[in-house]
């Protein structure tokens, strides 16, 4: 971290700068020059923030100038690490289609997008149990009976299995039912303590992107989780808020090519949440596998006008399958395979 002093920086004021690196554990390189003196803080700068220095007296400002984020860092890893789920690979030239509805609803709609998802030629199929409505009124989700029909559903077809936890309380209840995946809402990004108890186990976590979150934020966001010793992370672009209002969120493709040059972990895409629209899905995946998406996570509901959530955005079986393939395409073009 530097430390800029103001033109006119007593001695007193610089020495005062120096006692708080050293009070630290840091060293602190004083460089006097004609204008202006500039502190460096010598160690490891990840325990200062320019919030420390910057009200002191006399200093102007000051800034980090290593990154915040450690582990999910590419410095720490140069090689992209491919996260296994239960045999499956994801974030190696395989590209993995995650695809199912956006709530489990019934076991007879479980058992159907499980055979579709399967049919298709995917190896994890996504739906949620717990959802984060915006709506205390709407459906909420059918809890620990929804992991269960799930559960019965994947295992049919051989299918890993992804889905959301919302409360840190479930956590022994997703372990007892083995979910394979567990995917942090983008309204969940930023809770630290949730992020630290996923942290803790050794299971693969989907983190989706806060909605209105900066990739700098998002990173910091998994390096909690990779601090607590879980590496396993598979970062999910799912559209942001921006100014537009013609669909949900907009899809920012710009992320993929900016992770993976920060970090070694995986960048999947949800297209669905990010168009909203079930129409704009295909185009908005396709994008996103051209950009170098390791993975996708489809919304596809046996029958999307019945769907309990999401209907809008849901592909019907024949359009997911028809996506799947088409993305083929696409795969073998930029050299992977899907
Ligand atoms: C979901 O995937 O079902 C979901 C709720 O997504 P998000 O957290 O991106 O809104
Ligand atoms: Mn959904």
């Amino acid at each position: 971290m530097i430390i800029i002093m103001g033109n006119g920086a007593t001695d007193a004021q610089i020495g005062a700068v120096v006692t708080k690196i050293e009070g630290f554990g840091l060293t602190a390189n004083v460089s006097r020059g004609t204008e202006r003196t500039v502190i460096g803080a010598i160690g490891d700068e990840r325990k200062l923030s320019p919030d420390m220095f910057d009200p002191m007296d006399g200093v102007e400002y000051s800034l980090h100038i290593v990154k915040q984020y450690k582990i999910v860092s590419r410095d720490s890893h140069r090689r992209d690490t491919v996260i296994d789920v239960g045999g499956v690979p994801i974030g190696g030239n395989r590209i993995q289609i995650i695809g199912g509805p956006c709530s489990v609803e019934t076991q007879q709609q479980m058992d159907l997008s499980a055979q579709h998802v399967a049919a298709a030629g995917c190896r994890l199929m996504r739906g949620g149990a717990f959802k984060p409505r915006t709506s205390p009124y709407t459906f909420q989700g059918n809890g620990v009976d929804g992991l269960d029909m799930f559960r019965k559903a994947a295992d049919k077809h051989g299918l890993r299995i992804v889905t959301e936890l919302m409360d840190a309380r479930m956590l022994e209840v997703f372990l007892k039912y083995d979910v394979d995946v567990i995917q942090i809402g983008t309204r969940s990004m930023q809770n630290f303590e949730l992020l630290k108890e996923v942290g803790r186990i050794d299971k693969p976590v989907i983190l989706k992107r806060g909605m209105a979150a900066t990739v700098s934020e998002w990173l910091m966001a998994a390096e909690y989780i990779a601090a607590g010793g879980n590496h396993n992370i598979i970062f999910c672009e799912r559209g942001i808020r921006t100014f537009e209002t013609a669909y949900r969120n907009v899809l920012d493709v710009t992320c993929v090519p900016v992770l993976k040059k920060e970090t070694h972990l995986p960048v999947i895409i949800d297209p669905s949440h990010a168009g909203g629209k079930a129409w704009m899905v295909p185009a908005l995946a396709r994008a996103a596998i051209a950009a170098g998406a390791d993975g996708l996570l489809v919304e596809m509901h046996p029958s999307p006008c019945d769907a309990w959530c999401d209907a809008d955005q849901a592909l019907n079986p024949e359009e997911f399958a028809a996506l799947v393939e088409s993305l083929r395409g696409i795969a073998g073009i930029i050299g992977r395979s899907l």
